[in-house]
């Protein structure tokens, strides 16, 4: 999602959730990441990490070809998006995180759905999650793709790659936006951006998945 709102089913609770303090080798881990802006905010007025589990690996993913006649050239489009998904092999350790692909949607972690036209104020792509701040249960319902921008038009396959990209950082549980236009993460497709992973989102993927599940982080605060 890039500017828009997402549709979190976050359950209300009052449970407390794990409280884990960075030691300092963490923290200087941490230094140059964008950690603070991508955390979920549960009840009350608590901002907490949350990811899939380790052992969740390879996450399955669901990735359809586009329905007939939806794009001129399927194949390119489709390729955008597989790339937007793999290109976050390994950028945590080897197998973290990694994927695999699967012929049936209810037994993807992470379905891809092709759509016409968006169900909200977002563009391109849209990531929607499936959390239960309750038990921590980090989930993703579907990434909902148009490949258009809100004018009807169809993005180009570069700009695909990259918001494909970013939402999967999403979907990984960067839930928020990297404050710095460079990264990928950012709240908006920049022309003049290099493609890709930054070395700050890369950082910042490896400092979500270093600390543990429900994990307050200081000076944490919203980026919407
Ligand atoms: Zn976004």
């Amino acid at each position: 999602m890039i500017a828009a709102r997402r549709a979190l089913l976050i359950l209300a609770c009052a449970g407390l959730l794990a409280c884990a303090s960075a030691d300092s080798g963490q923290r200087a881990a941490e230094r140059n990441t964008y950690l603070r802006y991508v955390t979920f905010e549960v009840p009350v007025n608590e901002r907490v990490l949350l990811r899939w589990q380790t052992r969740q690996m390879p996450l399955r993913v669901h990735l359809p070809r586009p329905p007939a006649g939806m794009f001129e050239d399927d194949d390119a489009v489709w390729e955008s998006v597989r790339d937007g998904v793999t290109d976050w092999t390994d950028v945590v350790g080897p197998g973290l995180p990694h994927f695999r692909f699967v012929d049936a949607p209810g037994d993807a972690d992470i379905p891809v759905v092709w759509a016409d036209e968006p169900d909200g104020d977002w563009y391109v792509a849209h990531c929607a999650y499936d959390i239960n701040v309750m038990t921590r249960r980090f989930g993703v319902s579907r990434i909902l793709v148009t490949a258009r921008w809100q004018d009807g038009s169809l993005a180009d396959v570069n700009d695909v790659y990259d918001v494909m990209l970013h939402e999967m950082g999403h979907a990984l549980g960067l839930t928020g936006h990297s404050p710095h236009s460079e990264d990928v993460m950012f709240a908006g497709v920049q022309a003049d951006r290099e493609p890709g992973l930054s070395a700050r989102d890369r950082a910042t993927l490896r400092a979500l998945y270093r600390r543990p599940i429900g994990s307050r982080v200081a000076g944490a605060r919203s980026s919407r």
